[in-house]
């Protein structure tokens, strides 16, 4: 291990391990086989390639997205790592060139499609490599029961059979026992060390608020990642296409990601988020598979998704990078219809139905006043002792409580009735608040007992009331020609006073950062972006703008150039020379000779500027 240790320091520049790292390298080095399951940005990657380098012989990583391949490929390459792919997406000088390398066994490496190392010729040419590991990432493709089935990924069950005596190191973010024991099965793990981290993410904050006004909500929370990549989620094309130029009109670097859209078109838009080009996509859920930027720092979802595994997946893609990121979930009545109607369009369906029960889960999760931490974790059936944790709209009192709730949801349910279960939400509120309208006139509502009864709630308090009935269930929503509220059994006990109900009433903003004057805070744990101050900030924006230059040049994503964090540890200590820079966590050997002078030199330009300053002003 502390030949290990020393490697992972020396070429990745890290001191310090993730939970379970260090247990799945032990297991693997000693030959066993290893089952590891970490969420996203855990740093699985890492487990596996550290041990390769310090293994002798071939490490042979299966992974389903060639994207993805190419970006772990190029990343390695840059730690000075013998790496190379083999896929059908590459060209042919590019591919023989890794079968001459791997056939004179000069690779620490090897990345593969499935369907490539299933084949027959293959295997023979690997054999005759003697790899000592395969890796399989993305393991739960081989599972019905996952998300991601691939039909390819069935036959690395062979791999067993082949190479009897080489371990398998099988990892996945998918949390489920069904998907785990069927990866176990399929593979023909040998006594696997099973590793399974927490699936909380401590550095993501969680705000689950009910939309009301989209646009004022959505540009409100990118207020707080000026100049920061965010990924914007929504229903449907039209929304996306839609948001995107309403983004764009008041200024915003935002561009629009969905199927419908020429493919030139999307693979631009990616592009250009990947290069850190933009920073604002506006994307439906074909948005993500392959998208590894580390330093996402919102996901916004302008729409409730449909499931609560949906939408773990989808908001694990901001802060990979470890730093603060934040996930906004904007949840609505008309989500949950437009879901349901869905699901009821394609045959008969019942509550228990579970594409139904997914969905009034997820509605649930969004609409409920418990930490969401909590909330997600316990989802997963893993056990939260936590009583606060810091970092959710609830802990953070952000979510205040209606008062007189109870009373409140008496008079909707009542008025839902006095209206003859007939009519929709907005017609409803506007009864519930008293108002004038041709329609209220016309039905003769304004004689109702229940007419303005809560004319001294707002509109939004009313709605987001209602909206919280049908998701606590106590109203339904029957589904004609207009969608109407009915009564649904449960709201018997509270209209008799016999169950209390708890509602919310619409959010408080959050408190909005100010940038510090002078770096600081942060605690013992790594400086990040928000701990810089404002002169600390100027440099780490050009040293941003650096990175981006130089991975433009090698045409490589930015972020396979210097993690965020890499740069603001730069800005904050400034390194003059060669050792002081190897000092900086993630710079190894490697980087520092490779990109060293390029960064000595610009921070050698703000050292001057900054003495300049100095003297200028009379300050020594
Ligand atoms: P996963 O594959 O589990 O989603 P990755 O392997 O991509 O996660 O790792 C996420 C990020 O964390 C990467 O930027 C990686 O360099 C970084 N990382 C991994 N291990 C460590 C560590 N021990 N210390 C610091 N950063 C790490
Ligand atoms: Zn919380």
């Amino acid at each position: 291990m502390s030949e290990l240790r020393a490697t992972i320091s020396r070429v990745f520049g890290f001191d310090t391990l993730r939970p379970l790292q260090e247990e799945a390298m032990e297991a693997t080095l000693a030959g066993r086989d290893v089952l590891l399951v970490l969420p996203t940005g855990g740093g699985k990657s890492l487990c596996f390639q550290a041990p390769a380098l310090v293994r002798a012989g071939l490490t042979v990583v299966v992974s389903p997205l060639i994207s993805l391949m190419k970006d772990q490929v190029d990343g390695l390459r840059g730690y000075g790592v013998a790496a190379a792919m083999v896929n059908s997406a590459q060209d042919p000088a590019e591919r023989s060139s890794a079968f001459d390398a791997l056939r004179q066994g000069d690779l620490e490496l090897l990345y593969v499609a499935p369907e490539r190392l299933v084949m027959d010729g293959f295997q023979a040419t690997l054999a005759a490599a003697n790899p000592v590991a395969f890796v399989v990432d993305e393991a739960h493709c081989i599972s019905h029961w996952g998300h991601d089935f691939r039909a390819d990924y069935r036959q690395l069950g062979r791999l067993r059979e082949r190479f009897p005596g080489v371990s398998l190191f099988a990892c996945t973010a998918t949390a489920t026992e069904r998907v785990r024991s069927d990866v176990r099965e399929q593979l023909g793990l040998r006594d696997a060390v099973e590793l399974v981290g927490s699936f909380d993410r401590p550095n993501l904050t969680y705000r689950f608020l009910p939309r009301s006004d989209r646009a004022r909500q959505v540009l409100q929370v990118l207020s707080r990642h000026d100049g920061e990549a965010v990924i914007i989620y929504a229903l449907r094309r039209t929304d996306v296409d839609k948001l995107a130029a309403d983004l764009q009109a008041r200024g915003v670097n935002a561009l629009p990601y969905h199927a419908g859209l020429p493919d030139e078109d999307r693979k631009r838009n990616q592009e250009a988020f990947l290069r850190e080009e933009c920073d604002v996509v506006v994307a439906t859920v074909a948005f993500g598979m392959g998208i590894d930027r580390p330093d996402v720092r919102c996901v916004l979802h302008a729409s409730c998704p449909k499931s609560v595994e949906h939408y773990l997946q989808e908001s694990g893609r901001a802060g990979r990078d470890g730093d603060p990121a934040e996930c906004v979930l904007l949840w609505s009545g008309a989500d949950y219809q437009g879901w349901r109607s869905l699901i009821d369009q394609s045959g008969q369906h019942d509550d228990h139905d579970p594409a139904i029960e997914r969905l009034n889960e997820v509605y649930r999760l969004a609409s409920g006043a418990s930490c969401r931490h909590r909330s997600l974790v316990t989802h997963f059936g893993e056990a939260w002792t936590k009583e606060q944790c810091g970092a959710c709209d609830v802990c953070l009192g952000e979510v205040p409580e209606l008062e007189d709730a109870t009373v409140i949801a008496q008079k909707i349910l009542s008025c839902v009735h006095r209206v003859r279960q007939k009519f929709g939400a907005a017609h409803v509120v506007d009864v519930l608040r008293g108002a004038d309208t041709e329609k209220i006139r016309r039905m003769g509502h304004d004689q109702l007992s229940t007419y303005g009864l809560l004319s001294d709630l707002d509109q939004t308090s009313v709605r987001l009331a209602i909206d919280q009935l049908v998701a606590k269930g106590y109203l339904g929503v029957a589904d004609g020609k207009f969608p109407t509220l009915a009564l649904r059994a449960e709201a018997g006990p509270v209209l008799r006073g016999e169950q209390d109900v708890m509602l919310l009433a619409p959010p408080r903003p959050p408190q909005k950062k100010r940038r510090r004057a002078v770096s600081g805070g942060g605690g013992g744990s790594d400086p990040t972006k928000e701990d810089l101050g404002v002169g600390d900030f100027v440099v780490f924006e050009d040293l941003r703008d650096l990175r981006r230059e130089i991975a433009s040049e090698r045409g490589v994503p930015p972020y396979l150039i210097f993690a965020d964090r890499t740069l603001v540890l730069l800005a904050l200590h400034r390194p003059q020379t060669d050792g002081a820079l190897l000092d900086i966590k993630g710079i190894g050997e490697r980087k520092a000779a490779d990109l060293g002078p390029r960064f000595l030199e610009r921070l050698r330009e703000h050292a001057t500027e900054a003495q300049a300053d100095a003297e200028t002003e009379g300050v020594d």
